[in-house]
């Protein structure tokens, strides 16, 4: 159960929330930030995590931005996936994200408690894997803005303390074909069995990946074999399979053999449809 007596605490400055964190950690206080609250609260019920002080960060204007910045698109953290659905400033990030929960979750679900919360999913980071974005952090020595391939390593590296203020991604890719395809068990809400994300950019395919492992990613060596023009394209598809970063999952959404076989079937449907645009 959460403690009845739990302090919350909703600063209106990025300063003032860091300053806020540190010092109620300096009075054992237990604090955590909270944007959305769907997973603080279900973990607090049951007894999961128990934190002491919420800091809120729905306050803070820099983490509620959806613009264009000249040639950068800012994101704000504490915007609720369906604003940022509504709003479309970024396809394949709408697409990947209406995936996600439902509709009424999605109103209370923001894209930083998506992107740092326990539920290992994380599929909205695939855009941003994608794009190569730019992730604004702060913390006890200010803000600072870090390329997303330092800070994400499955998860994001936060140091005790930090919080994603906004991500930044370049205007020449939010417009680039795309294709963001989620596969369930059954039903048409849920956890993936498998999410792919891929873009275009300049002729070479690019691909994330979530609920094929117990993380998501972008790898690097899957996207070299799967970029192969010489080779036909199922041999592509099982070279890139042989580089998958970690052990495919195997639980009750779907087995390792069916999860891999409708891997194969994917990235087939993702490649024809994209090499044909
Ligand atoms: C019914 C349901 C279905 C779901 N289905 C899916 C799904 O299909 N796919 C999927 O990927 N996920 C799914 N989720 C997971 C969901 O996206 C996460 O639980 C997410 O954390 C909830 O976001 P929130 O804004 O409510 O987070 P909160 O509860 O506010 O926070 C969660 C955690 O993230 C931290 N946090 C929040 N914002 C920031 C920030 N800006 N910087 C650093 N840390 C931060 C908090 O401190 C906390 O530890 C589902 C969740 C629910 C409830």
């Amino acid at each position: 159960m959460l403690s009845a007596d739990i302090e919350y605490y909703r600063p209106a400055t990025i300063k003032a929330a860091t300053e806020l964190f540190f010092s109620l950690k300096g009075e054992n206080k237990r604090p955590v930030y909270y944007s959305g609250g769907t997973e603080i609260l279900t973990l607090g019920r049951l007894d999961l995590i128990q934190p002491g002080a919420l800091i809120d960060i729905k306050a803070i204007k820099e983490c509620l931005v959806f613009e264009f910045d000249r040639n950068n698109l800012l994101t704000g953290a504490a915007l609720p996936l369906t604003y940022i659905e509504d709003a479309n400033l970024f396809p394949l990030l709408s697409a990947t994200s209406m995936g996600i929960a439902d509709h009424t979750a999605r109103n209370k679900i923001t894209l930083g408690g998506n992107l740092c919360g326990q539920i290992f999913y994380r599929e909205a980071v695939l855009p941003f894997l994608l794009c190569d974005s730019v992730v604004t952090i702060a913390g006890q020595n200010g803000v600072e803005s870090l390329p997303i391939g330092q800070i994400f390593n499955q998860t994001f590296q936060l140091a005790e303390g930090q919080f994603i203020i906004q991500i930044m991604t370049e205007r020449r890719y939010v417009d680039l074909p795309f294709v963001s395809i989620k596969k369930r068990q059954q039903w048409e809400t849920g956890y993936p069995l498998l999410t792919v994300a891929a873009i275009k950019v300049e002729n070479q395919l690019r691909f994330a990946f979530s609920g094929l492992c117990p993380f998501p990613f972008r790898s690097k060596e899957m996207e070299d074999e799967l970029n192969k023009a010489g080779l036909s394209l199922p041999e592509r598809v099982k070279r890139a399979i042989g580089h998958i970063p970690g052990p495919v999952l195997h639980d009750v959404e779907g087995s390792s053999e069916y999860r891999l076989f409708v891997l194969e079937n994917t990235l087939n449907e993702i490649i024809i449809e994209l090499e044909g645009r």
